[in-house]
């Protein structure tokens, strides 16, 4: 006798990101394989699920929702509910139900899957060579998604009704494009044209594409509609077309982005490990800083800096377009120095005239900026330096936290984040917020965040620094709003991406933040409690002339900590480099700040710190971008190892506090360089004492695990160098993975650290 399954019906609603990734036609073709009635929608909850039929079978689709979800879904949680057997049958996709909160995942955007891109180079298929092609599995998502649930109507797709073939694949459960809601072909989707500078079209489809790549391959300068913004490409070999890129953009010597056609090419100019070409492969298609080796990218691409930032093709257009050219190119941000990236063709035309000679463009719109994201290896993982296409939004799971807080971040790399129950989203980089531009663009974000993840805003979280413009956005939301010191942000931003809670030693090391007691912090060791926090050590104060100004010059930095260390003296030190590249005037009005400490403000940061040290090696004396004196430094030690160490003494001030003193290591320093030592071994003297800092602040602290974050930590060598030391003083290290260490995670730990503190007072 054969037992007979019981005959069911359950509701079966399960939350994630589970939209935009090709999760609806997965569960129907699962469903309709276990022989079970029903259906499946988006609803503003995720996706629900009612199936009726026998009970082992219903068990067995469960279990494969959670086992075999489609790539790109993040199943977090699955709830079921019994409901009455209807006796229906068949099983089909609902259109989109309205109702309820809003708390799916946003998806984000995806690169061209390699179905899809078979497809695309098949002279055979109906989407032969056309730049929108896309399925379930790829394509746009984040960048054209107006409001959610995630159906074609709500998307920038909606303007482009699908052809009869089209709709027959959409509708198709066989169909790897069933369900695809940005679906399109030649016949019923977006085109692509070519305009001059003027916006005067010049072509379109394929002699849009072959002009264009001409023009890039005669040394012109090409703006580039793709996914979540504008690039302005230029041929990477081309020392001329670079420098003028450099040029028109203003951008004297930060380093540029280089596309390549294939990872093969990219080997040939770079180092690529086993998790760089993971990275570089992977469907999230970051930018991915590689060491170079050689090749033939022009110098002028990323001057002075043994590193490139790499990426492949992602976008359909950028496939063909590389394919076309066959070189690597210069693929950098179309912007304008700090603004957003340009995302509608017809203000580029205008943001971007000074700039580019052509326009390639498409009339798919773009709803939000989206900038490419940045990643680097980090003791053999990837760590994230810039969170935008394809990985934002990211949800980063907390428990106990609650909804309704809203972090507006901090001033330079900004991003912002949104707390839902359990959890905290983070939203894609936004930037510098120095313009207006770019404060217009923060606002929207914050308003996509709350609208997207159906936040109703109780408690904003701001940083304690009076003159940033993200305060008055948390003012704006007209909330109670709590300010979380900057470094704090960066501890409780480590701690939670790691998935852990206080107690923790939090070394915290950056460029500037606001202190609250009228000093710049930024070599920060902090002691985290559940819900309260301490400054347990520092670095020694040095004053820096000219405050903000000594963040664009490291001499500055350079000139306070001598006549902290010297006293008068310092200005007579003429061989040096910092003291030397003072001319009288200036002198006198930078020894007249220190003197009468009149906009001379005390620092304890480990950035200006090293800025101090890279100028008095001759590295820079002033920025040509953020971060430029450290990099040098710590470029110019290369892949030395020879143990050399300056000391770096920790004692114990007044108060009690721990506090690390650099005059040691500055008088090592002065010696070695006084004696003819390259900056290299001085390099690597500087950073292996800080690391034993690290260690040793850690050891007299006692706590277990050591948090790592600030600007300071996205150094390689200082970071693996301090896990290692760490490690085998028997602490446990964390460092950042998901979340950048640089005030990209700002908004990440503002929101934690409310959530942790509500209700205390903090
Ligand atoms: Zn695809
Ligand atoms: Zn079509
Ligand atoms: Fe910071």
């Amino acid at each position: 006798m054969a037992i007979v399954d019981s005959r069911a019906r359950k509701r079966i609603v399960v939350r994630g990101v589970v939209q935009g990734v090709g999760f609806r036609p997965f569960v129907y073709r699962q469903a309709t394989t276990l022989d079970l009635a029903g259906w499946v929608g988006n609803t503003t909850d995720g996706v629900t699920i009612e199936v009726e039929g026998a009970d082992s079978r219903i068990d067995a689709l469960v279990t494969a929702i959670d086992a075999a979800a489609p790539p790109g879904a993040c199943v977090d949680d699955i709830e079921i509910k019994e409901q009455s057997p209807t006796g229906h049958d068949g099983f089909t996709i609902r259109e989109s139900d309205e109702s309820g909160l809003p708390t799916a995942g946003v998806p984000a955007d995806v690169a061209v899957c390699p179905d899809c891109l078979s497809e695309l180079f098949d002279p055979l298929s109906r989407r032969y060579h056309y730049p929108f092609i896309n399925c379930t599995q790829c394509g746009p998502r984040f960048s054209i998604i107006a409001d959610l649930p995630y159906d074609r109507a709500r998307t920038t797709m909606a303007g482009f009704p699908m052809c009869l073939e089209c709709q027959a694949e959409y509708d198709d459960p066989d169909n790897r494009r069933f369900h695809a809601e940005p679906n399109a072909c030649p016949a019923c989707g977006p085109r692509i044209a070519l305009w001059d500078g003027h916006g005067h079209p010049l072509g379109t489809g394929s002699d849009a594409l072959e002009m264009a790549a001409d023009a890039i391959r005669d040394g012109r300068i090409v703006a580039v509609k793709g996914v979540g913004g504008f690039h302005l490409i230029c041929d990477s070999r081309n020392d001329t077309a670079v420098r003028q890129l450099r040029d028109r953009k203003r951008r004297e010597e930060k380093p540029f982005a280089v596309m390549f056609p294939s990872i093969e090419d990219a080997r040939a100019s770079c180092r690529i490990g086993k998790a760089e070409a993971a990275l570089l492969t992977g469907r999230e298609r970051p930018i991915v800083l590689c060491r170079r080796t050689g090749g033939p990218v022009s110098d002028s691409v990323a001057p002075g800096n043994p590193r490139l930032g790499v990426f492949l093709p992602y976008a359909p257009l950028h496939h063909l377009l590389m394919q076309d050219l066959g070189f690597p190119v210069v693929a950098t941000s179309g912007n304008v120095s700090e603004e957003p990236i340009a995302i509608d063709e017809h203000k580029a035309v205008g943001q971007l005239a000074r700039i580019a000679d052509l326009f390639l463009v498409h009339d798919r719109p773009i709803v939000r900026p989206v900038e490419d994201s940045v990643v680097q290896v980090v003791a053999g993982g990837p760590q994230l330096l810039r969170v935008g296409r394809g990985y934002a939004p990211t949800r980063i799971p907390v428990d106990g936290v609650a909804e309704g807080i809203v972090a507006v971040g901090g001033h330079l790399k900004t991003t912002v984040a949104v707390t839902q129950p359990n959890s905290v989203v983070v939203g894609s980089h936004i930037g510098d917020l120095e313009t207006a531009e770019s404060r217009a663009a923060h606002g929207e974000a914050l308003g996509d965040m709350v609208r997207f993840h159906a936040v109703t805003p109780r408690l904003a979280a701001n940083d304690y620094h009076p003159d940033f413009a993200s305060r008055g956005a948390a003012e704006q939301l007209g909330v109670p709003v709590v300010p979380v010191q900057h470094h704090l942000a960066h501890v409780a931003a480590c701690l939670a991406e790691n998935e852990i809670a206080p107690p923790a030693l939090g070394i915290a090391w950056d460029g500037t933040g606001y202190g609250g007691d009228g000093t710049v912090w930024g070599g920060e060791f902090l002691h985290v409690e559940r819900t309260t926090w301490r400054r347990v050590a520092c670095f020694r104060r040095f004053r820096l002339p000219g405050g903000e100004a000594a963040v664009r010059e490291p001499r500055r930095s350079a000139l306070g900590l001598l006549v902290e260390a010297f006293g008068h003296d310092a200005y007579g030190m003429n061989d040096l480099a910092p003291v030397a590249a003072f001319d009288t005037t200036e002198r006198r009005v930078v020894s007249q700040m220190l003197a009468r400490e009149v906009n001379a403000p005390l620092t304890s940061s480990v950035g200006r710190l090293l800025d101090a040290f890279a100028a008095l090696c001759g590295l820079c004396q002033v920025n040509a971008y953020e971060g430029q004196a450290p990099i040098a430094f710590d470029s110019a030690a290369g892949d030395l190892a020879t143990g050399k160490c300056y000391d770096f003494p920790v004692s114990a001030d007044a108060d009690g506090m721990l506090v690390v003193d650099w005059q040691p290591a500055l008088e090592s320093l002065l010696a070695d360089l006084r004696a003819g030592e390259p900056p290299g071994p001085i390099s690597e003297a500087v950073h292996n004492g800080l690391i034993e800092v690290v260690a040793k602040v850690a050891g007299k602290i006692g706590e277990e695990r050591v948090v790592l974050t600030g600007g300071c930590f996205q150094n390689v060598r200082l970071t693996e160098g301090a896990i290692a030391a760490l490690t085998s003083a028997g602490m446990t290290p964390y460092w950042h993975h998901r979340v950048p260490p640089n005030d990209g995670g700002i908004a990440l730990g503002q929101a934690v650290w409310a959530a942790w503190t509500e209700g205390q007072g903090d």
